[in-house]
């Protein structure tokens, strides 16, 4: 399904849409008033972009450096070249400890990778702890957003869910309640757990560590309580050094729920006495989008969500409609390459209003690489006919101006003549959420014309 059909199966429940869309906003105007209070915001940008962007130059050199230095810490290092390897590795791993039980805190990798399936029909038990990421493990859903998984869902929705899958008591969507309920319900299984998964934030090249950030402390819970822990990141996750951890950290939580630090930022160095520690550094397509000129910086992405909470398209479509892992305008930039005819509508799905560019923490320039989508997907991707001739007509209208003119006025003209029950008529999908402008005044020459007269 494209984008624009799945958004508007989202848009049927219209307050559902004017919740989300209020939701989202209200953690982007939290991003901005953390943003603001900082003094040097964007030169942190500035030197987080940087960073980045060496990183991706020599991410061989801090790739092998990181590996030695995790080694030397008696960490386990793993390389996956797409994700049947990291799942298959993660099998293997958990087959020689002879592990069933396994917690995992939110990781978009495993996601992507389509983990839990995969251990499912090993006969392998996997809970999500993180609460969003549990509420969407229960309803069968993937997440619909990156930091916010399960942000679609209302109390009430989970209300249900729970007395379905936990055994809950009608609250009517209490909070409090649900949260005490899900806390009891998680607490055993991290007391069974058999292996611990996380996902990880950031690797530090000079130190071998990996910082993994979480509001719950789910994943210290996980790791620390179980006897082996297996972390997954994509390889571009990497920085040089510790000490730009502090640049990294402030950006990550201001952009992405609007706070000054997350509340659980846990450095992992080595495994425990009497423990293992695993590390699986992934591939899957990375090398290939670094390969494109065009499209590299996407991999500067430190995954806070905030391009999503800012997008109009996202706020009123939701993160389902993108049917990608990662959703909103930094997955339309993602997911063409990895299919690109599957995720050709995604590109087309933004105002190009450049509001992500503009929040997003390491100055990726998202909408300009989506425009660069488009681009190569008109010519590489077959078009609807309706679509094509469409814009056939508008190139020459636009080229021509005394048609231009012509097609001007008499669109003014039909804007205040038409009547209202035709445009928003049963048979006009176009107009079942629209309504035409209002025509006001004079056309943009006849006002110049009319100024330069009065002059
Ligand atoms: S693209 Fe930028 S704003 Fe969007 S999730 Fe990644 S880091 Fe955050």
């Amino acid at each position: 399904m494209a984008h624009a059909e799945a958004a508007a199966k989202f848009n049927e429940n219209e307050a559902k849409v004017n919740w989300h869309d209020k939701a989202l906003w209200f953690v982007r105007q939290k991003r901005d008033k953390q943003a603001h209070k900082i003094q040097g915001w964007e030169q942190l940008r500035d030197y987080a972009s940087a960073l980045k962007a060496n990183v991706l130059s020599n991410l061989d050199n801090y790739l092998v450096q990181f590996e030695e230095n995790a080694k030397k810490n008696g960490v386990t290092v793993h390389w996956a070249a797409n994700a049947e390897e990291h799942n298959k590795i993660i099998h293997s791993i958990l087959q020689k400890h002879n592990a069933k039980k396994i917690v995992k805190s939110k990781s978009m990798l495993t996601e992507e990778c389509h983990l839990n399936p995969f251990l499912e029909a090993n006969d392998i038990e996997v809970i999500d702890t993180d609460l969003g990421e549990r509420i969407v493990q229960l309803a069968k859903e993937p997440p619909s957003h990156i930091v916010l998984p399960a942000i679609h869902k209302t109390k009430e929705e989970v209300d249900e869910l729970f007395q379905e899958h936990l055994g809950t008591k009608p609250s009517g969507g209490n909070p409090e309640y649900l949260t005490r309920e899900a806390r009891k319900h998680l607490r055993n299984k991290f007391l069974q757990a058999d292996a611990a998964i996380t996902g990880v934030n950031f690797a530090v090249a000079d130190t071998g560590g990996f910082v993994v950030c979480t509001n719950e402390g789910n994943a210290d819970m996980g790791a620390h309580l179980a006897k082996v822990h297996i972390a997954c990141m994509g390889m571009e996750k990497l920085i040089p050094q510790e000490k730009h951890l502090g640049i990294f950290l402030r950006l990550l939580a201001r952009s992405a729920t609007g706070q000054p630090i997350t509340t659980y930022s846990s450095y992992f160095n080595k495994p425990e006495e009497g423990k293992e520690m695993h590390i699986i550094i992934v591939d899957n397509g990375r090398t290939e989008q670094l390969s494109r000129e065009d499209f590299r910086r996407s991999l500067h992405c430190i995954r806070c969500g905030a391009c999503m909470n800012t997008c109009p398209i996202y706020r009123r479509s939701g993160g389902h409609s993108y049917d990608a892992t990662i959703p909103g305008p930094i997955g339309s930039i993602l997911s063409p390459g990895k299919d690109l005819t599957k995720h050709s509508s995604l590109p087309f799905a933004s105002t190009l209003c450049g509001s992500c560019s503009d929040v997003c923490p390491v100055k990726i320039n998202i909408h300009e690489q989506l425009y660069k989508w488009r681009q190569i997907i008109v010519k590489d991707v077959p078009q609807p006919t309706v679509k094509k001739n469409i814009m056939k007509a508008a190139g020459s209208i636009l080229a021509k101006p005394k048609t231009y003119d012509f097609v001007g006025k008499s669109t003014r003209f039909m804007l205040k003549h038409t009547p209202k029950s035709l445009i928003n008529s049963k048979i006009n999908t176009w107009g079942h959420a629209r309504d035409l402008p209002e025509v006001k005044g004079d056309n943009f020459e006849e006002w110049y014309k009319k100024r330069q007269k009065n002059e």
